[in-house]
């Protein structure tokens, strides 16, 4: 860990979820690199993610994985970001591996599972807390690194612009004060927007500040009405993050039903098709939620499968396996963001992208179910082997910054407005059904 006020490094990532994480530890040696995150190390979506990790089972499964891909994405996905991740797919499963990431396994076999819109079980997992097992384990081997230190506790609110050359950021410290990390590239991984939502079930302090800085410096976004909407997000009236049941929950079985106890839709279906047949339904019952049942499952499958949400629902006075619960649709991913190449870089020399907040094309206009974690990390990892290639072996060209300009502004307020208004000039109809003032409560 970091608290120092006149930092300079090689690289400079933001955001320490699986996209920074994984570029970091790809990244060589000899680099020195800095790492800040606007919240402890865990808190990420990252580590929230329960469902799994999508990879091509063997060659016989690319031409379907391409398909589930694209259809998922309204065929509007970039083929060659689509084709790129899938075939990095296994490398990356045996990289993860090599972290001692404990996927689940049927005797000696990885065990794959089936959600929404795959049309082959292709999805590793660790019980129904994959995204914390990666996470962790990655952790663990960036912790080992001599060459990277990271802050926790620090927002970045600016890029430093030197002739549209990229020379570090302004950040945050945890008291509020403005300072500057120097670097000669810099690498945002700083995840979606869901914070921008009254109901998601990301944290609220990921509020896609990226997008507001990168509009604010003409660096080219794409897609930035494309924003998944989850359908099964556990129902409730407090403010605050939603607990999401996982895709894999109807994969496994799970039945939607309305307000009569009756099927109304078909639960495999691509996220979006899933989330317009809830909201009609609530419609039609008057009601906001509907519910989801696994109560005709082996209840000794549905605890064991699904152990966190099952205690979770516990805690909130559902037992999954004797009665449905309410849910609800919540924001929950990102498609679009600040557009990058194959490599993660922006339109902004010396910046790259990665992750949630980039926008590769790879989902088109709706995410395949798991494909996000696998973006991540194979993108991550080609920004990391680009940056390695070509980073300049001059020192760090260190640029003027008035830091009396960052002082006292409400960027919450400020960035919001930026990345909100981009949404509602791009499709106000999502604008309008959506988005509504946030209360986290606390
Ligand atoms: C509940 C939930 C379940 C999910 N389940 C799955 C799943 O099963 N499979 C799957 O593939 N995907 C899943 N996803 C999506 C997936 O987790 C994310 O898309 C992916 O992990 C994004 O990784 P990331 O590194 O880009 O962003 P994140 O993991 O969100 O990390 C973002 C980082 O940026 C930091 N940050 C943000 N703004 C700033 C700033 N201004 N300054 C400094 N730091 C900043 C944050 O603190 C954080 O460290 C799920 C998401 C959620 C919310």
């Amino acid at each position: 860990m970091c608290d120092n006020h006149s930092i300079t490094a090689d690289v400079v990532i933001v955001g320490t979820g699986a996209a920074g994480i994984f570029c970091a530890l790809n990244l060589p040696d000899t680099l020195s690199v800095h790492m800040i995150t606007k919240d402890t190390l865990e808190n990420s979506a990252s580590y929230l993610a329960q469902g799994g990790i999508a990879a091509m089972k063997d060659a016989e499964d690319y031409d379907d994985y391409f398909e589930d891909t694209l259809r998922a994405g309204h065929y509007e996905n970039s083929r060659k970001a689509v084709d790129t991740m899938i075939r990095q797919s296994p490398l990356i499963i045996q990289e993860l591996l090599a972290y001692h990431v404990n996927f689940d396994r049927a005797g000696e076999e990885l065990s794959l599972t089936k959600e929404g819109g795959h049309s082959q079980s292709r999805i590793l997992h660790h019980d129904d807390i994959t995204g914390k097992e990666i996470t962790t384990k990655l952790l663990t081997g960036l912790r080992k690194k001599n060459n990277i230190t990271i802050t926790e506790y620090s927002r970045m609110v600016d890029i430093i612009e030197d002739n549209h050359i990229c020379r570090g950021i302004v950040a945050l410290d945890r008291e509020g004060k403005p300072y500057v990390i120097q670097g000669k590239v810099v690498v945002l991984a700083t995840g979606g927007l869901g914070g921008l939502f009254k109901h998601s079930t990301a944290f609220a302090h990921i509020t896609g500040d990226s997008l507001a800085i990168a509009a604010n410096h003409h660096i080219q976004l794409k897609d930035i009405n494309y924003i998944q909407i989850h359908p099964t997000a556990l129902y409730s009236t407090k403010p605050g993050r939603r607990f999401l049941i996982s895709e894999a929950v109807r994969g496994e079985g799970a039945y939607l039903l309305n307000a009569a106890m009756e099927r109304f839709t078909d639960e495999l279906q691509p996220r979006d098709i899933v989330t317009a047949a809830i909201r009609e339904q609530m419609e039609k019952d008057g009601k906001e939620y509907v519910y989801l049942s696994l109560t005709h499952l082996d209840p000794d499958k549905v605890r064991n499968r699904f152990p966190n949400i099952y205690k979770h629902c516990l805690k909130r006075g559902y037992d999954l396996t004797m009665e449905p619960i309410p849910v609800t649709p919540a924001q929950h991913y990102f498609m679009g963001g600040i557009e990058v190449d194959l490599k993660g870089r922006t339109s902004m020399n010396n910046l790259y992208a990665i992750g949630e907040t980039s926008c590769t094309g790879v989902h088109g206009k709706n995410r395949l179910g798991s494909n996000s974690l696998l973006e991540s990390l194979v993108f991550a990892k080609r920004a990391a082997m680009d940056i390695s290639q070509n980073i300049p072996y001059t020192p760090i060209e260190e640029t003027e910054v008035d830091l009396s300009e960052y002082a006292g502004r409400d960027f919450d307020e400020e960035y919001r407005a930026i990345v909100l208004e981009e949404i509602k000039r791009r499709d106000r109809d999502f604008y309008e059904q959506w988005i509504e003032p946030v209360d986290h409560g606390g």
